[in-house]
């Protein structure tokens, strides 16, 4: 059995704990590794690593970092084939989704490479006479990432590239369910030229995450998962002294008005259900329905269903993958039973396609006439079922949006730009999307929703990740004018 362990201090290290999980191959139903999970000691080695290797980091030239930043930028995209292969046969994503994942990822590399501008203080001259003031960005020093299963490569790099250019040594706790794609990246970041322990891997569990919120020596945590396990790192981390920035879940709602393009929306609403099995922060969970569009709108919705083809992820052919495991498919399946429904209605019931298989499938579902109230409303599914809400006008699509517990993202769709705009204003959500059912924002803006989707301040990548991998010193010196010696030297004496 393929055997997945830790990256500590440039190279690979066995465990030590005696305690593994399984990783599977979602499309087949099969184990095909196993990965160490570390205990406290093992979490400490690699913090260990870091600590050590931090000075010398932090006082790498800027123009060094960007370039060694920049040629992992060119190893990952020369690869990106192998690392969407990859992250497709642990976690079950189809090559386009993989492909999609390590893109995004790219792009939080690019803007990294800008470290020596993104840097930049600010500087007051002449605040009083004689005085002046500059501000300097300092790094944190240790840094450490825990992350979901779902993007096994992006969201690691979401945080990453910033935190490594600020000047930090970043240590990565990825889901234990696709670990290897953190490997992957490790060995590039080596061939780029980063020193050793810049970089460390910690596989674990919930036992490595405890470690890290309680180590004197980490300074920030930046969590990407589940709502219930988000707030707790952040708690726990707050408790501790650390800096934390801890992303939860969601529930997108994408409004669909009379005016809109049916088509169009049809389309958005398919692929940002079903994309990645519907596993995505960003998916759209809910098309709400405003007025007379729903009756034609579930039509379409249908209509493209019918040509998704559901398959194993190495099958170019496929368009749908597994989930990640069967008891995923197991609780997204029961959000399918009565008890969950209330009066809403499959229309489409993806555990008819699950059925006969040996992955763990479960193909696109829809269930119209959802109301608030019923579990499969209240709940983040994180599968591919789409609910559809009806409602009568726009207050009520946005007053269903505003009393959602989750604000990660959500979508209008309308010809009317004067709706577009007010819904902007009205919805109160991280992300909006204006005929743009995903609306994850490029790596120059940052990422993150409200309420229980997003704990702390910090968003991330983009400019609060760079804000969020450094501290700030400000600077006030007093020169008085110069000496007579200096004035011999040519100064003028008065300004
Ligand atoms: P998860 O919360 O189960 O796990 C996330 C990480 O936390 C993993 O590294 C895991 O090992 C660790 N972990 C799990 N249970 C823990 C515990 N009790 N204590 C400490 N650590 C624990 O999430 P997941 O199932 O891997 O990912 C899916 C979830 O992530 C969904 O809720 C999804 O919405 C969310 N997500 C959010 C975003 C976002 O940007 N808001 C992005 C991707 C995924």
């Amino acid at each position: 059995m393929k055997q997945i362990s830790h990256w500590i201090d440039g190279r690979v290290v066995a465990g030590e704990s005696g305690r593994v999980a399984p990783v599977n191959d979602p499309s087949r139903g099969e184990q095909t590794a196993e990965v160490d999970l570390a205990s406290p000691k093992e979490v400490d080695n690699a913090v260990a690593s870091a600590v050590a290797a931090a000075p010398g980091w932090s006082a790498t030239g800027l123009s060094r970092r960007a370039e060694i930043i920049f040629r992992m930028r060119e190893l990952l995209d020369g690869s990106r084939n192998k690392l969407a292969s990859l992250i497709s046969a642990e976690h079950g994503k189809v090559a386009a989704d993989a492909d999609g994942e390590v893109a995004r990822g790219l792009e939080n590399l690019e803007f990294a490479c800008g470290v020596p501008h993104l840097l930049k203080g600010s500087y007051s001259a002449h605040v009083s006479p004689g005085i002046d003031v500059h501000s300097v960005l300092h790094p944190i020093g240790v840094a450490a990432g825990i992350t979901p299963f779902n993007f096994p490569a992006m969201v690691p790099l979401w945080m990453m590239a910033n935190a490594i250019a600020c000047g930090n040594c970043f240590l990565l706790k990825p889901s234990e369910r696709d670990p290897s794609a953190s490997l992957f990246l490790a060995d590039l970041w080596q061939g780029a030229g980063l020193p050793d322990g810049v970089f460390n891997v910690v596989q674990g569990d919930r036992v490595a995450v405890d470690r890290l919120l309680e180590h004197p020596l980490v300074g920030a945590i930046s969590f990407v998962g589940s709502t219930s396990v988000a707030r707790r790192v952040y708690e726990v981390g707050c408790r501790n002294g650390k800096r934390v920035q801890a992303l939860g879940g969601a529930k997108n709602h994408m409004v669909v008005l009379p005016d809109a393009d049916i088509d169009v929306a049809a389309g958005a609403a398919v692929s940002a259900a079903y994309g990645s099995a519907g596993e995505r922060c960003m998916a759209v969970s809910v098309v709400v329905a405003v007025g007379s569009v729903a009756d034609s709108l579930v039509d379409a919705i249908c209509q493209r269903i019918l040509e998704i083809v559901v398959g194993r992820s190495d099958d170019p052919a496929s368009m749908l993958g597994p989930l990640i495991t069967a008891e995923h498919v197991q609780r997204v399946g029961g959000y399918l039973e009565p008890e969950s429904l209330g009066a809403a209605k499959v229309v489409v019931d993806g555990r008819l396609v699950g059925a006969d298989r040996s992955g763990f499938f479960l193909g696109p579902t829809l269930v119209d006439h959802v109301a608030p109230g019923s579990r499969i409303y209240d709940e983040e599914i994180f599968g591919p079922v789409l609910s559809v809400v009806r409602v009568e006008s726009y207050e009520d699509a946005v007053s269903l949006i505003n009393s959602s517990a989750y604000a990660n993202g959500a979508a209008i769709f309308t010809r009317d730009g004067g709706a577009a705009r007010r819904f902007e204003a009205d919805a109160e959500v991280g992300m909006i999307g204006v005929n743009v059912p995903i609306p994850v924002p490029v790596s120059h803006f940052s990422f993150g929703g409200w309420k229980a989707s997003l704990f702390g301040d910090a968003r991330m990548y983009g400019p609060d990740g760079i804000r969020f991998y450094t501290r700030e010193k400000v600077v006030t010196s007093r020169w008085p004018e110069p000496s007579v010696s200096a004035i011999e030297l040519g100064f003028p004496q008065h300004r």
